[in-house]
Order: structure tokens, then C-alpha cells, then sequence
């Protein structure tokens, strides 16, 4: 087989494992690990704590904690539920245009695929400095399994030069995005009956007032925007996405409940909203809960934090990449990847991998064989450039 068609054949295992994001990712993590060691690679298979999930880090070539190039996918895909899927989402399937379908096809068991595929031939190429695979859990509930996993590699002392996020680009070169940050927050007020409102501790009404300032707070982001950021649209937003709260029409509401979501274009915006939000709980909305209810409260629940990846002058994974893929210019993406903590371990990030984002979590999920294609090339070139040179 050549390596097109033995990339698609381990892609069609990865896929018959529903590594759902709720449920454990282990069966495929133990796979990979056992393709990657019969390349002679010297893995780490890093348990979360319910022991249901791992991170595997793996690595090929010299054993030196500095230099080399991390090739970075998450093992965990989006659930199928409630989707209307034309083909088996968990059993790969493909099409005459060389399409290839199921869920995680392209976000991101293709580009998983091409890496542990290449992983023999990376062995040999890998002669001045090491080669690690990075494949995490839960990604894409907040990016849980990357930041435990940066963390110990931190802690090991490793220094890698560049990491290859190969979240689906179409094999764009792509140097920067915004973070996301998710908050439930939970009002807790006193009910009481809806003829006398002073006389409960409505947080419905606390809910709506918190609702309202992040939306002059959204108005005051746009504005604070620097001129020249490269995303879109270019400034910090913010979403209210689910406002719930209380019981009936004449009940003061006890309890409410908002689902929000902040995306930061540059520093310093997450800390001001946070900083003018907690202003107002603490002038503002809890003094009103409590005239009537003491002991009201408003709890704040971070859902996920994934951290932005600021597009920097230097970036030599990114100039290597884009002569590789024969592209003129790098650009930013609108979804939020494990990048920013993989450049806290310092070293060049660049986000590049192959399928479409636009089939990412959407039923009929594919990749095409001439992405996987233009993937193998760009890893074996990478590798070759940075692992195997002097
Ligand atoms: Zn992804």
C-alpha cells in the first residue's frame, strides 16, 4: 500500500472509535501508542484522574528536551446526537470524489492519521532532533486534556522549537486566533409572591441586570479594540447564549441562570470585563439581592478557557510551513485551538491541518484523500527541515 492508502486505512480505525468527549478515549490512545512504539518511539500514555481518559506524548529521534517539533491532535470529536447523518457516522465511508466520511474524519483524525502513519519513516528522518506526538483529550470541551498535558511537559523541562496544531485549515498556514472563554453564572435570590416584588430576592432580575452590563461591555470592547488586529471581526466580542431562570408568572424568580461566552482579540480585554463585571456583583446586584436575602449569592462557573494565539512577528514555523504548502501569506482562523498553550512552552505554534472547518462537528463529517495527501507531504518536509538537519 502506498502511504495515501495505509493513512486512510489507520484513519478508518480511528474512526470506529467513537471517542465521543463525555466518554473515554483509551481504546484509541492504546492503539496509537502501540503503532507509534513499533516506530520506535518512547511513549507516555498520561491518565486523567478518573483514569477514563489519557493524553499519549510520544517521541522519536535523540532524547533531548530542547529543539524539535511536536505534532499536536486531540483524540476526542463532538457528539452525534440529534444530527442528521446520511452515512454511519463511527464507521469511515467513502465516496467517489475521494471524499471520506465519519465523525473526526477532518476535526482532527486525519491529520492524527498521517502523523502515526509517517511515524516509521519520521523515525529515520528524525537524526539531530526529536519528533513528539501530542494527542490529548477533551478538547473540545475546553481544552482540559492540552492544559493538563503542557503543564507536565513544563514541569519535564521540554523546549520544543515549533508545534503543528493540525486542527483543519485546508492546509492553511495559520499564525493566530482569539480565545474563548465560557462562563455559567448562577443567581440565587428569594422567592415570594409576584404582587409585591420588593419583597423577594428576584434573580431574574439580578440575571437580566448582569445580562445588561455585558452588553455595554460588549459596545466598550469595540471600542478599546486596537486598530490593527487581524481577526474577525476585529475586536473582542461577547454572547449571551441562554438566559433561564424562575418558576411562573406571579412567582419571584429564586433562582436564574446565564450561559455567556467571551472571545479576546488582545490581552488585557478578558481582565477588563471580568474586573468591571465583578464591580457590578459586588455594587450593584448582590447589595439589591440581599436587602430581602441575606445570604444571596452569585456564583461564577468557568466552562472552558482556551487561550488565544497572538499572531507574532517571528514565527519560523510559520515561514518553513508556508514555503512547504506553497502559500504567500499566513492568516487567523475563528475557532479556538490548544495553540496558546502549547506557546506557553515557548517555541513557534503555527495551526495547519488538513479538511475543511466548515465539516467540522456537522453530520456527514469528511476529509479529502487529496488533503490527507498534501498533509503527508507537509509533515515529511517539516520533519526533514527541522528534526533532520545539523
Ligand atoms: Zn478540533
Amino acid at each position: 500500500m502506498n502511504d495515501l492508502d495505509s493513512t486512510v486505512a489507520l484513519l478508518s480505525d480511528l474512526i470506529a472509535f467513537p471517542t465521543v468527549s463525555a466518554d473515554s478515549n483509551l481504546a484509541m490512545i492504546e492503539h496509537l501508542a502501540e503503532r507509534l512504539e513499533a516506530a520506535g518511539a518512547r511513549t507516555s500514555v498520561l491518565k486523567d484522574d478518573s483514569g477514563r481518559k489519557a493524553n499519549l506524548f510520544a517521541t522519536l529521534g535523540p532524547d533531548r528536551a530542547e529543539g524539535g517539533l511536536i505534532l499536536s491532535g486531540h483524540s476526542d470529536v463532538v457528539p452525534v446526537e440529534g444530527q442528521d447523518w446520511h452515512r454511519p457516522p463511527f464507521e469511515m465511508t467513502e465516496d467517489d470524489a475521494g471524499r471520506l466520511y465519519g465523525r473526526g474524519t477532518c476535526d482532527m483524525k486525519g491529520f492524527i492519521a498521517a502523523a502515526v502513519h509517517l511515524a516509521p519513516e519520521l523515525a529515520r528522518i528524525a537524526t539531530h532532533r526529536p519528533v513528539h506526538f501530542s494527542f490529548t483529550y477533551d478538547e473540545e470541551v475546553g481544552c482540559l486534556g492540552a492544559r493538563s498535558l503542557t503543564s507536565e511537559l513544563a514541569t519535564r523541562g521540554l523546549k520544543p522549537a515549533m508545534t503543528m496544531i493540525g486542527e483543519p485549515t485546508e492546509m492553511r498556514v495559520i499564525d493566530g486566533h482569539k480565545g474563548v472563554s465560557e462562563y455559567t453564572v448562577r443567581f440565587h435570590g428569594r422567592a415570594g409572591h409576584g404582587s409585591d416584588p420588593e419583597a423577594g430576592a428576584s434573580a431574574l432580575d439580578a440575571a437580566i441586570r448582569y445580562a445588561a452590563r455585558l452588553l455595554e461591555l460588549r459596545e466598550e470592547l469595540k471600542r478599546r479594540a486596537a486598530d490593527d488586529l487581524p481577526f474577525h471581526p476585529p475586536w473582542t466580542t461577547v454572547n449571551l447564549g441562554r438566559l433561564a431562570g424562575g418558576n411562573a408568572h406571579n412567582v419571584i424568580a429564586a433562582s436564574a441562570l446565564l450561559e455567556w461566552e467571551m472571545r479576546p482579540a488582545q490581552p488585557g480585554d478578558a481582565e477588563f470585563v471580568r474586573e468591571a463585571l465583578s464591580k457590578h456583583v459586588e455594587e450593584v446586584l448582590l447589595p439589591q439581592l440581599r436587602r430581602t436575602k441575606p445570604d444571596a449569592r452569585i456564583e461564577t462557573e468557568v466552562i472552558g478557557d482556551v487561550v488565544g494565539l497572538d499572531p507574532e512577528n517571528e514565527n519560523a514555523l510559520r515561514d518553513l510551513l508556508l514555503a512547504l504548502t506553497g502559500t504567500a501569506d499566513a492568516g487567523t482562523v475563528a475557532f479556538g485551538t490548544e495553540a496558546g498553550l502549547f506557546r506557553e512552552l515557548g517555541g513557534d505554534v503555527v495551526v495547519c491541518g488538513p479538511g475543511s472547518i466548515s465539516q467540522a462537528h456537522l453530520p456527514d463529517e469528511f476529509v479529502t484523500r487529496d488533503q490527507l495527501d498534501h498533509c503527508l507531504r507537509t509533515i515529511r518536509g517539516l520533519t526533514q527541515r527541522v528534526a533532520g538537519t545539523a
